[in-house]
C-alpha cells in the first residue's frame, strides 16, 4: 500500500491510498486524473438531478399532474421516476373506444389497467414512487398480470406459470 497525490480533472488534489502491483496503481492514478474529485462529481450529479427534476416538474405541470409531496430530495427523485413511468409504453393504454373489450375478462382487465394508470397519474407520495421504483415502468401490465393470476388461482387453485 502506498499514498499518492492525485490531481483530479477539476483541479482539486487529494491523497489516495492504492494497493496492488505498480502497473495497476499507475493505471488507477491516470484514471482518477481523468475524473472530477468525488466532491465535484457529487455536486455535478446533484445539480444534474435537480435540473432533470425541474424539467420533469415543468412537464408534469403541463400534463396537469399533481404536485408531489415529500422532502426536497425525495421529490427530485420521484419526479424523474414519475416522468419515466408515465412515458413507458407498458403503462400506456389505448383509448377505451378503440380497445377490443368483447369478453368480460378483457373488460375487467381493461378496468384494472385504467385504475393502475389513474394511480400513476394521481399518486402524489414521493415515497410511493421511490418504494415502487423497480416496478414502475411496467406498473400497469404488472397490475393486470397480478389480477389475472388472482382470478386463475380462484378458479384452479394454481398460479399462472
Ligand atoms: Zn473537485
Amino acid at each position: 500500500m502506498a499514498q499518492y497525490n492525485v490531481t483530479y480533472l477539476c483541479g482539486h488534489k487529494e491523497i489516495v491510498r492504492l494497493f496492488g502491483p505498480g502497473d495497476g496503481r499507475r493505471a488507477e492514478l491516470a484514471r482518477l486524473g481523468r475524473l472530477d474529485c468525488p466532491n465535484c462529481y457529487k455536486k455535478r450529479r446533484d445539480a444534474e438531478h435537480k435540473a432533470e427534476a425541474a424539467e420533469a416538474a415543468i412537464k408534469a405541470q403541463d400534463l396537469g399532474l399533481p404536485q408531489l409531496v415529500g422532502s426536497e430530495k425525495q421529490i427530485v427523485w420521484a419526479e424523474s421516476l414519475r416522468a419515466a413511468a408515465l412515458a413507458s409504453p407498458t403503462n400506456t393504454l389505448i383509448p377505451e373506444d378503440k380497445a377490443v373489450l368483447d369478453t368480460p375478462e378483457k373488460k375487467g382487465l381493461y378496468d384494472i389497467a385504467k385504475a393502475a394508470r389513474k394511480q400513476l397519474e394521481t399518486e402524489i407520495s414521493s415515497k410511493w414512487w421511490i418504494d415502487n421504483r423497480s416496478n414502475l415502468c411496467r406498473y400497469v401490465v404488472q397490475c393486470m398480470a397480478d389480477a389475472r393470476n388472482d382470478w386463475f388461482k380462484g378458479l384452479t387453485g394454481e398460479e399462472v406459470k
